[in-house]
């Protein structure tokens, strides 16, 4: 076996995460000249675009809307800001809007105001004359970005050979990673899932082998195999800067989930103390968090779900009842603004939106609506037909799960 050891990098999507934190609570839109001043990568847009304010890009984007018509889809995912979320035509987690959008094939041009990886799965789930365009493509995802397609090969080739003969073992990746991921799971009798189906998807998989690789979520995958009844013994991380992941032949053999280390920077903020804190500060508070999180902050809440399910749980709740909840600030806040007969707080007082989701300002919908009206398509997301045909095989297997 070739010895590979790769250089440790931080994707610069992780070291940019905090740029967007503050202390005070206004995440109203300002022109994207002063969000520049973030000092992110950005993408470079038609300088005209830098000075307009939210009301004057609120009419560019209706009028562009109302030109395109039905040939226009646009999709909010709920992390967006709120000027993004209300031009809409659905919002929803990653893979329920992938589905809209592969459902409406009336609509020639899938707006997808989300991240990278999303736009992807929209372009695999798509008709081939729908095209998927991502309004700015410096929005990728901190967590799909400790992946990279290169390494996870790499890791997917070595835990093959030790594991052929013992066991096998079946890959199974989040979501949230790159088309190619996804594509390597569909030809190795593995499987997508998503925080809402993790759990199923892994009981899925542990019926057709001794052991599953998650990809990219440590979190996400000790979670689940906690629920699953797992031992932390029964499980390792694989750090894709050393040899074996950091671990001898024998100890993967023995091992039963190989956790990928790779982590979401917005949900791995929220802390045991924050609950506490919470706790103190409401009497009778529900905590609520994703399953992104760390273990202890998951073991310490009262609940824990998918974005899904945290809206649910709240909107189904009784008149009065309080909430903290650990999830992307964005959402929070709509939450708060949803169900105004409930208290409803986020349990970081350091209001941190997801930097990526975050660079869908309206100016760069803008751009790409006018854009789209004048017969010029900006910022397609296009995978390629075999990529896309493995990928959707392990997206067809999760759709199967029950
Ligand atoms: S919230 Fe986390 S997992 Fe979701 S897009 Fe942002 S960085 Fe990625």
């Amino acid at each position: 076996m070739v010895v590979k050891v790769r250089q440790p990098t931080l994707p610069i999507t992780e070291l940019e995460q905090s740029a967007f934190c503050r202390t005070d609570d206004d995440l109203s839109t300002q022109p994207l000249e002063e969000e520049l001043k973030a000092g992110v990568r950005w993408q470079k847009i038609p300088e005209d675009y830098y000075p307009l304010s939210a009301a004057q890009l609120d009419e560019r984007i209706k009028a562009a809307r109302e030109k395109l018509g039905r040939r226009l889809v646009i999709l909010g995912h709920h992390y967006q800001r709120d000027e993004i979320i209300k031009y809409a035509d659905l919002r929803g987690d990653s893979f329920n809007l992938a589905q809209y959008a592969a459902a409406h094939s009336e609509s020639e041009y899938i707006v997808f105001c989300g991240v990278h990886f999303m736009a992807e799965t929209a372009d695999i789930l798509s008709r081939p004359h729908q095209k998927v365009i991502l309004p700015n493509m410096m929005a990728g995802c901190s967590m799909a970005d400790m992946a990279p397609t290169e390494d996870v090969y790499d890791c997917w080739e070595e835990l093959s050979e030790l594991t052929t003969g013992h066991g096998g073992i079946v890959p199974l990746t989040y979501m949230n990673s790159t088309a190619a991921i996804k594509a390597l799971c569909g030809r190795n009798n593995g499987l997508v899932c998503t925080s809402s189906n993790a759990a199923a998807a892994m009981r899925w998989a542990f019926e057709r082998a001794q052991r599953v690789i998650f990809f990219p979520d440590e979190h996400l995958g000790r979670n689940t195999g906690l629920k699953l009844g797992l031992d932390l013994n029964d499980m390792v991380v694989w750090n894709p800067f050393k040899h074996l992941g950091g671990h001898t032949p024998e100890r993967l053999r023995q091992a039963k989930l190989i956790l990928w280390q790779g982590r979401c920077s917005v949900h791995t903020r929220f802390t045991v103390k924050q609950i506490q804190q919470a706790r103190a500060k409401y009497t009778d508070v529900k905590v609520v968090v994703h399953p992104e999180c760390l273990m202890e902050t998951v073991k310490a809440a009262d609940y824990n779900g998918s974005t899904e399910y945290i809206i649910k749980i709240v909107r189904d709740a009784p008149a009065g009842s309080k909430w903290a909840i650990g999830t992307e600030i964005n959402l929070v806040n709509r939450v708060a603004h949803e169900n105004p007969d409930k208290t409803v707080i986020c349990l970081d007082p350091v209001v941190c939106p997801c930097a990526t989701m975050y660079r869908i300002h309206p100016a760069y919908l803008a751009w790409a609506l006018e854009g789209l009206v004048e017969g010029e398509v900006v910022n397609q997301v296009s995978v390629d037909e075999e990529t896309s045909r493995d990928a959707r095989v392990a997206l067809e297997r999760m759709l199967q799960l029950v």
